[in-house]
Parts: C-alpha cells; sequence; structure tokens
C-alpha cells in the first residue's frame, strides 16, 4: 500500500510531535542485464522501478538522528548521537538510514541532526534493492536539508559507503546509480571503473511490454560464500591474464585465455567477459528503439550464469525455462545467483499466462510457490513534498 505524502506527514507528526520539513522518495531498480560484472569493472544495465522508499524528514537543533519505520517490527524511533557514531556501530534496519548520515562525514559533509520516518512499497529482500531506495532517499533528505549541494555522483558513493561499512554488506554502486541516477521510460546504462552513466530509453509499456519478476522465495545457504567464491575465482583469472580487471579483456581474448587458465577459472572469465559484451548489446537494441530485441540477449545470459558462472538453481532454472516456454520472448536469473529472483520480458496480454504457467510449474514440482509481478521503469529519486 503506497501511503500518500499527507498521511505519511501526519503519521510522522505522530511518531515525533513535529512536522516534517520535506519528503523525499528513491525508487528500487531491477537489473536488465550485466551480471557479477559490477566487481570486475563491468558494464551493468539496471533501471529505477515505479515502486519506491518515502522519507520523511526534520532538521533537528541537536546532533541526534532519530530514525523510525513502517515497515520496521517494533514502533521505537532508534535514536543515535551523530558525534559518537563509529564504523558498524548500528544494528539492523537502522544501519541503512543512519548509515548514510556516517557515510556524508566520512566524505568531509556536515550533516545537521534529524528526525526521520520511512515507508516504502519496495518488497525486501525480493531483488529489487529495498537497501538502496532507503539509502538513497535518506541520502537526498540529507543533502537537501544540510545544504550541502552534494552532487548526485557522490551520493551513490556515500549510499555505497554506507551499505559497505554501517551494514556490512560488500556491494558495488550499480543499485545506489540506477535510484539516484535512473528516469522514467530510461535504464541506466552504468560503467563500474568509471562510474560513469548515461540513460538509454526503454520505453517498454509503449512497446506493449513488460518486465516480470519471478521471487523465488528461495535463497540458498551459500549465497554469500558462493559470491565471495566467484569474485575470487575472477580476481585470480585477471591475475593470471596479467590484466587489472576482467573488464580489460574482449571476447577476441578468450582464445587466449582458454590456452592460459584452467578448465573452471576459464568459464567463470568466460561469462564476465562475454555478458560485458551482451549489456553493450543491449545498450544498441535499446538506442534502436527494439526492446524486444533484448529477449535473446536475457536468454543467453542465464545460460552463461547457468553454464559457466555455476550461479543457477533448480527454481530458477525452472522459472526461466517455464516462462520462456509460455511466450517469455527473454528471461533470466537477476542478481548474484544461488536463489531470488529470475526476470522475464514479455507481452503485457503475455504476462498473466506466463505468470500462472510459472505458479503451476512450481506447485507440479511441490517447491514453495513464487511471488511474480510486472515492474516497470519509474522516475529517479526526488523531493515529493
Ligand atoms: P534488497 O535490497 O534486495 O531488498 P537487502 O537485504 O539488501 O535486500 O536489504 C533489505 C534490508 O533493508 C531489510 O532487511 C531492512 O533491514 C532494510 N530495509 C529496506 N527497506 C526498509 C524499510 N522500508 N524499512 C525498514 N528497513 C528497510
Ligand atoms: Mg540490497
Amino acid at each position: 500500500m503506497r501511503r500518500t505524502p499527507l498521511e505519511l506527514s501526519h503519521l510522522f507528526t505522530e511518531r515525533t510531535g513535529r512536522e516534517p520539513d520535506g519528503l523525499w522518495s528513491a525508487p528500487g531498480r531491477v537489473n536488465l542485464i550485466g551480471e557479477h560484472t559490477d566487481y570486475n569493472g563491468g558494464f551493468v544495465l539496471p533501471f529505477a522501478i515505479e515502486q519506491s522508499t518515502t522519507v520523511a524528514a526534520a532538521v533537528r537543533k541537536d546532533r541526534l538522528v532519530r530514525v523510525a519505520s513502517t515497515l520496521a517490527p517494533d514502533d521505537a524511533l532508534v535514536t543515535v548521537d551523530l558525534d559518537s557514531l563509529e564504523e558498524g556501530a548500528v544494528q539492523g534496519w537502522a544501519a541503512y538510514p543512519i548509515g548514510v548520515l556516517w557515510a556524508m562525514g566520512q566524505r568531509g559533509y556536515r550533516c545537521p541532526g534529524l528526525d526521520l520516518l520511512v515507508d516504502s512499497t519496495v518488497p525486501i529482500g525480493a531483488g529489487l534493492s529495498s537497501s538502496a531506495a532507503l539509502e538513497c532517499a535518506v541520502a537526498l533528505a540529507a543533502n537537501d536539508l544540510s545544504g550541502a549541494g552534494i552532487p548526485r555522483r557522490e551520493l551513490v558513493i556515500i549510499g555505497q559507503l554506507a551499505e559497505n561499512l554501517m551494514v556490512g554488506a560488500p556491494t558495488g554502486i550499480m543499485d545506489q546509480a540506477a535510484s539516484l541516477l535512473g528516469d522514467a521510460g530510461h535504464a541506466v546504462f552504468l560503467d563500474c571503473r568509471s562510474g560513469d552513466a548515461r540513460l538509454v530509453p526503454l520505453e517498454l509499456d509503449a512497446a506493449g511490454l513488460v518486465l516480470l519478476v519471478i521471487d523465488t522465495r528461495v535463497t540458498h545457504e551459500h549465497a554469500t560464500s558462493g559470491y565471495a567464491a566467484r569474485r575470487r575465482s575472477c580476481e585470480l583469472g585477471a591475475e593470471l591474464m596479467s590484466v587489472p580487471s576482467l573488464r580489460e579483456l574482449a571476447v577476441g581474448d578468450l582464445a587466449e585465455a582458454a590456452g592460459l587458465l584452467d578448465e573452471e577459472i576459464f568459464r567463470r572469465v568466460r561469462h564476465v567477459v562475454t555478458e560485458n559484451a551482451r549489456v553493450q548489446d543491449a545498450v544498441d537494441v535499446l538506442d534502436r528503439g527494439r526492446p524486444a530485441d533484448l529477449g535473446p540477449l536475457l536468454v543467453a545470459s542465464h545460460a552463461s550464469m547457468r553454464d559457466d558462472f555455476g550461479i543457477s538453481t533448480a527454481e530458477l532454472d525452472l522459472a526461466v525455462d517455464t516462462a520462456l516456454e509460455a511466450g517469455a520472448l527473454g528471461a533470466r536469473l537477476t542478481g548474484g545467483g544461488f536463489g531470488g529472483a529470475a526476470i522475464a520480458l514479455a507481452r503485457v496480454d503475455d504476462a498473466p499466462t506466463i505468470r500462472a504457467a510459472v505458479e503451476q510449474a512450481f506447485a507440479t514440482a511441490a517447491l514453495a510457490a513464487p511471488v511474480v509481478f510486472g515492474v516497470l521503469p519509474g522516475a529517479g529519486a526526488a523531493r515529493v513534498a
């Protein structure tokens, strides 16, 4: 349920006893293509979605931060003093918003004390980056209320720092970049080596298309260790190929790599190198206004993650295969793998059939029911009241 700005303002007043100075919203994101390329200095192509997180905020005269969320299990305000905050000191969900204010300080910007109330329509833990939506909404609010005038590219880094050092999750810049630099009807073509971003037209609804998210609701226990192992394989591959990162390798270098690397490392490297090429192909397709042509690239991306990178699961393969059989134009797992969600590009008219087919296939396989819903490219982060 989406609360209106007025409803959230009233709730803020109930919780804090005062009126907010303003409301700021930041969207979640979905990654169209470009998986495990970010930490290899490569390319990703996410887009901001219509689901977003809104924060109502008011400046305080002291240096305290008080934060509450409509989604947090208890209603209590989490309170900290900005002057005595240390890396990793905040536990639980409040580490995200408070981490942003801490990271601003680390980057040399002075943030005033704040009261914050968070509300969100981004599903949590479904691979749509509710975490970045929360960070970016708070970062925009703090930026405006402090008058610091921090450029958005720097706010991306501040969000990442909060997540890396206060929350302790080793994530890249993709999610924050999509949320802060995204725009309605566009994807964000992000170069993770330079941090440069460009908007690429993605008018799915005009083309009669929708992107379905199929959340398998299964995350395997070894997801964290599997992610770390893949990062190590990529580092090793780059070292053996004498390049600073796998980004430096082109598809034409793979023949040489095949001779130098053992079979498994070679397959890991081949995924990253071909995935970077697929992202660039996807951008070409979108620049030519042909979003339906993304389909084969999504299919190839999934095959590469399944066969070369080894991060798919039975549930994700079932979701992808069933969606394709039921008429999806393309489908692939999205996110880090070892569970989580898949995406499927579909004609709007085919979406109900695909959804029913996936639900049926999961039921037949005696798997927990997946959650299937559509997403469309939405606006980037902005002040809303
Ligand atoms: P994802 O970003 O894919 O949704 P993460 O595990 O990275 O999943 O982030 C989810 C966490 O972010 C939640 O467990 C919670 O701690 C925090 N979070 C996100 N949105 C909210 C919110 N609206 N209120 C409180 N906490 C939130
Ligand atoms: Mg996240």
